[in-house]
């Protein structure tokens, strides 16, 4: 059945036709079944049945852009908007190095406020407190010098998901100050400076087509990234999408099917968006092939206020302190959280 040959092709390694990515869309979870077992046994021959945990510390929602599906853009005049200092954030990574945390990702706008001096004296003031963890960055956009300065001070890998390959379709997404070929150029100097980089898109974005995600793999092929985000979009209501529907978490499984077929050592997130269309999205993201999730280790005090998008999730099993439950729902599903800084296992290194 037409299943099986897709399930053929991507095991070749070989990139589905628009046709069958548009196929695969539109099945429903149980029929794709026989997809998420193939990825499975790709994930355990790579990293067994191991979860990464990474504690994600949302610093900034201050930011100068404007994309059109994203709560806390600039032209959204009720965010409530907040920037965590350097103490405040230190301290959010000794609360995550004591839960079991070795990697800590500072995420936020591009704000102006953090200078490349300060973002520096941030990284490293983490390496030296927690010599024994990995930072990651995702602040967005900025020049080859300020990403070499970041590498410079101990970052050790950036996401910084491209959106959409389709410079039609990326237009569509963001003001036409925002260019996605300079997006993607970002992350193939990233990669050159030695960062291990993550790119990435929203499932169900407006006006998304089963041809744009083939141009994302494709893209993705080329690149070679060693993390890939997705997650699906989810409208905010003081967005300009706020009444555009959702993407599904059927097909935001099925693409992270697709994702560990193509890139078996791939480190691939079950994301909050996931968990905030579903209870228990984070065990089907699992359950469909990824090894990461992303606990928020924020303070409560400001967590409701980094929404990208309505009824985030971020509290129980989402939040760092409800790792013991996370724990226990991936014990349910046979997969264990590990104390590590859950690096990208490259081909030669197996
Ligand atoms: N400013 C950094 C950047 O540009 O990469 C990091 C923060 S940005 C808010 C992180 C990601 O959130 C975006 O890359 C986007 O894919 C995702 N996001 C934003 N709005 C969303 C929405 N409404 N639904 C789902 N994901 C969303």
């Amino acid at each position: 059945c037409k299943l099986h040959k897709i399930l053929e092709t991507l095991s070749q390694g070989s990139i589905p036709s628009e046709n069958d990515i548009g196929f695969l869309l539109n099945c429903k979870e149980d029929e794709l079944q026989p997809l998420f077992l193939l990825a499975r046994e790709v994930q355990h021959s790579v990293y067994g049945r191991d979860v990464y945990i990474r504690g994600l510390i949302e610093f900034t929602n201050y930011c100068k852009n404007d994309c059109y599906y994203c709560g806390i853009r600039r032209g959204n005049r009720h965010a409530e908007r907040y920037r965590l200092t350097k103490e405040d954030i230190l301290d959010c990574c000794e609360e995550g190095y004591r839960l079991g945390f070795r990697t800590f990702v500072l995420q936020g706008g591009e704000d102006p406020f953090w200078t490349d001096a300060l973002l520096t004296g941030l990284i490293s003031a983490i390496k030296n407190r927690f010599p024994d963890c990995a930072v990651t960055l995702s602040v967005g956009e900025k020049s080859r010098e300020s990403y070499r300065a970041y590498y410079a001070a101990g970052a050790d890998r950036f996401l910084l998901r491209h959106e959409t390959a389709n410079g039609a379709h990326y237009r569509q997404l963001h003001p036409p100050e925002l260019s996605g070929e300079q997006r993607k150029q970002c992350l193939f100097t990233l990669k050159e400076i030695g960062f291990q980089v993550g790119c990435g898109m929203m499932i169900g974005s407006p006006g998304q087509t089963a041809a744009h995600i083939r141009e994302d793999l494709l893209f993705m092929k080329e690149l070679e990234p060693h993390m890939i985000g997705i997650g699906p979009f989810i409208p905010h209501q003081e967005t300009p999408f706020a009444h555009q529907p959702p993407g599904t978490l059927s097909q935001t499984l099925a693409l992270l099917s697709v994702l560990r077929i193509l890139f078996p050592h791939i480190l691939l997130p079950a994301t909050t968006a996931l968990a905030t269309i579903c209870d228990g999205g984070r065990e089907r993201g699992i359950l469909a092939g990824a090894n990461v999730v992303m606990p928020n280790l924020s303070p409560l005090s400001v967590r409701k206020k980094y929404l990208l998008y309505d009824h985030k999730a971020g509290t129980g099993a989402e939040a760092a302190e409800g790792l013991r439950e996370l724990k226990k729902r991936m014990s349910a599903i046979g997969y264990q959280i590990v104390v590590s800084r859950g690096d990208y296992k490259a081909a030669s290194a197996l």
